[in-house]
């Protein structure tokens, strides 16, 4: 069962967010923090509370799905609970890691923020050049969380057609879709056992929790929209099946750099054999498939594997093959 609590933010969500995480590290006694990093070379894992106020888990930019390094970075880790702070695709793939037994995920303390989208990073970058800061980008993009955020036909394809950007999965689900989050943003607890009244404002109005609900199904609704638009305006040059999406990993060469992209890939990488990706495995693979899109953010051929492997993955689902 979960339970719903509110931040009242004073204006100030990306701060109340902070004081908050702030707070829950303290009360779980919290080892270390696994954090989205928002600039290249920004530390992925804080020691201590310290570094939280560099962490901006809303800037509309994602560089890597952070799920990919957790394995790696819970070896040296090794004593004392672990936290997480992931967007929902991540979250996605932390599970997923975890379904291979590679990490408990029971053994950490996850926390996800609602996602409002990402832009590409060129994108981002022109954008903040004009805006004069990239943080001036995090502020517009929240102060469109009521309406479900803004740009979305800018934001990356694979955020346009986001299975869920809102946060449901983790122990700590922080809400800001379709919420005056100027005002408060909604912190959803599933799991956790810590005194949620003392490091909150208290408990949330269910009017609230209900709001965002209704602009997560609407969210969802349109990102199934652009999904089945984009797949119909492309189908002509998708690949058909499995079979030729092998033909197409085929003429890619040596390059595998969007599987050294992909979070799933880390712990369980499609084998070949003569030169050809073993049909098996990358089923096993897009079945696996969080829809993140850092595979076509890497692709040196700008190939839009996003929505390729959405598409093949529903002709599998289609033919009962997952
Ligand atoms: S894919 Fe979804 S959760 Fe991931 S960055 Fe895009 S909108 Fe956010
Ligand atoms: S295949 Fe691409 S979209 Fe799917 S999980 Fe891997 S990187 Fe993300
Ligand atoms: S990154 Fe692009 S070019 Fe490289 S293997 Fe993947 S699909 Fe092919």
């Amino acid at each position: 069962m979960s339970t719903q609590w509110v931040l009242k933010t004073k204006g100030d969500p990306l701060g109340a967010v902070h004081r908050f995480i702030g707070a829950a590290w303290q009360a779980a006694g919290l080892e270390a923090l696994v954090v989205p990093t928002s600039a290249k070379g920004q530390e992925h894992v804080l020691t201590d509370t310290a570094g939280l106020g560099e962490v901006n888990p809303f800037q509309p930019l994602m560089l890597m799905n952070t799920a990919k390094i957790i394995p790696e970075v819970l070896k040296d880790l090794k004593d004392g609970r672990i936290g997480v702070l992931l967007r929902p695709c991540e979250m996605r793939a932390l599970l997923q890691i975890a379904e291979r037994g590679v990490i408990q995920a029971e053994s950490l303390f996850t926390l996800c923020v609602d996602c409002l989208g990402t832009f590409p990073e060129d994108e981002l970058e022109w954008r903040a050049a004009r805006k004069g800061s990239k943080n001036g980008l995090t502020g517009e993009a929240l102060q469109f969380a009521p309406q479900g955020g803004i740009s979305a036909y800018r934001y990356r394809a694979a955020c346009q057609m986001c299975v869920s950007s809102g946060a449901t999965e983790a122990d700590v689900n922080i809400g800001i879709l379709g919420l005056p989050v100027r005002q408060m943003v909604l912190v959803d607890v599933k799991n956790g056992g810590l005194d949620w009244m003392a490091i909150t404002d208290g408990k949330a109005d269910p009017a609230l929790t209900a709001k965002r609900e209704v602009m997560l199904a609407k969210l969802s609704e349109r990102h199934t929209r652009t999904r089945e638009r984009v797949i119909s305006g492309l189908m002509e040059v998708l690949p058909a099946d499995v079979e030729a999406l092998l033909d197409q990993f085929e003429n890619c060469g040596a390059c595998q750099i969007c599987m050294d992209a992909c979070p799933i890939c880390t712990v369980e990488y499609p084998r070949q054999v003569k030169g050809r990706y073993r049909r098996e495995d990358v089923i096993t693979w897009l079945a696996s498939c969080v829809g993140c899109g850092m595979c076509e953010q890497s692709c040196p051929k700008s190939l839009p594997l996003s929505i390729i492997f959405t598409h093949v993955k529903q002709q599998l689902e289609q033919a009962l093959m997952l």
